[in-house]
């Protein structure tokens, strides 16, 4: 049973978000990528709101809005809390834009009962998460970390403006990004709150929980070579049929990710060549994604895939090539952050559950600047990347007072 509450907190980030959710490139829905004008004035509006919350607030080189209530001692290390403003396009107003809001709802209330932290408190707004229009993947909480390369300024979007030509019109300076960088010895801790995008906590039914680690990541290119040959013609025992033993590896991949813990393989792309109703397949290339927030676990689950399907290959004649072009090492969050999360999550009584993140987040690029934490709030259907996306104002009331009441344990 959670704690009773006027939800007074929940409405605020809602209303905060309304107000966020009317900046967006397209009439009608929300789109706001990076670097375009709906960023911008959604940036310029959440540099006032954090103003109006007491931070001292500015939009750096990259277009990420900081804000920094200072400590009693402002020389202690920092917490930060963040997430992203830049959406996909056609997005729901929550993915990313909640954990922003929730920052600042948290700062208002520190400030409304009296509290000044003993360090200071950043919040962050970052632009690039959603790599919805340039080539480019956290590029903007990378550059915290100091491992911004200059190379994504060269990256292009669909109708060929350069991020560097996109920065300037920003009026963002690409001479001023190594400026960005934080000193690690100055930062205590980095904190997220994000929708789930998954059906874990629905189906348990929690408004919250914190997250163990975000998924590590294989990808593969793999193809079946066989035989084409008379669909009607040649008899069942003396086929090669390439497409048939994907079939079979499908199957396998399905086993291979199911009978895991927090483990997920998924083969999402076939092509079937020549292609043709009565023609024998002859080749099928396809694709291996396989996920786990431990990566010994997903590197012996990626080598039993490819045990199994060669031995496939072999028993049906056809031969089998897997070639990997990703393997992103898993980010275990902070030990120490998931503890003060869950105490925060059982002070308002709820049961404090671990999931992993299935999904890439800006605490990825923070983690590698100091201890990084999440807490996931659910989501209706488990819905993200879409207008469909939603949470309750009681959620959100949740998470506001687990993200209220970890940050007090960590800067009093
Ligand atoms: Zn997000």
């Amino acid at each position: 049973m959670t704690m009773p509450s006027d939800l007074s907190l929940g409405r605020r980030a809602m209303a905060l978000l309304d107000e966020l959710a009317r900046h967006s490139d397209e009439p009608g829905r929300l789109t706001r990528l990076y670097l375009s004008p709906a960023h911008r004035n959604a940036a310029d509006t959440t540099l006032r709101l954090m103003r109006e919350a007491g931070l001292e607030g500015h939009i750096d080189a990259l277009g990420s809005v900081a804000g920094r209530l200072e400590g009693v001692d402002p020389d202690a290390p920092a917490l930060v809390i963040g997430s992203h403003i830049d959406t996909v396009v056609d997005a729901g107003r929550f993915d990313g834009t909640l954990g922003v809001v929730l920052g600042i709802v948290t700062v208002e209330a520190l400030r409304a009962h009296g509290i000044t932290p003993a360090c200071p408190i950043e919040i962050l707004a970052f632009g690039d998460e959603e790599n919805a229009r340039f080539p480019t993947n956290l590029s903007t909480s990378y550059a915290l970390s100091g491992r911004y390369n200059p190379t994504w300024l060269d990256g292009r979007d669909q109708d060929g403006v350069s991020l560097r030509e996109a920065l300037i019109r920003f009026g963002g300076d690409a001479d001023a990004i190594a400026g960005i960088a934080r000193n690690p010895a100055r930062y205590r801790g980095y904190l997220e709150v994000h929708i789930e995008q998954g059906p874990l906590l629905e189906a348990k039914n929690l408004p919250v929980g914190v997250v163990s680690a975000i998924n590590g990541i294989t990808r593969a290119r793999a193809a079946v070579t066989g035989e084409a040959g008379h669909a009607g013609t040649v008899p069942m025992t003396m086929r090669r049929d390439a497409l048939a033993a994907v079939a079979e590896m499908i199957g396998i991949v399905e086993r291979a990710g199911s009978t895991r813990t927090d483990t997920v393989a998924t083969v999402g792309v076939a092509q079937v060549q020549p292609g043709a109703t009565n023609v024998i397949p002859a080749r099928v290339d396809f694709t291996l994604d396989a996920r786990s927030p431990d990566d010994s676990v997903r590197h012996a689950m990626v080598q039993d895939i490819v045990s199994e399907c060669e031995a496939a290959a072999q028993r049906r004649g056809v031969s089998f090539t897997i070639e990997p072009f990703m393997d992103s090492p898993a980010t275990p969050m902070d030990k120490d952050l998931i503890l003060r999360l869950e105490q925060a999550v059982a002070s308002i009584g709820v049961a404090p559950m671990r999931l992993p993140s299935g999904a890439g987040h800006d605490a990825v690029a923070m983690a590698a600047l100091c201890p990084a934490a999440m807490l996931f709030v659910r989501c209706k259907d488990g819905v993200s990347h879409n207008p469909a996306e939603s949470i309750t104002v009681e959620d959100a009331d949740a998470a506001a007072r687990v993200l209220i009441e970890a940050v007090k344990g960590i800067v009093a």
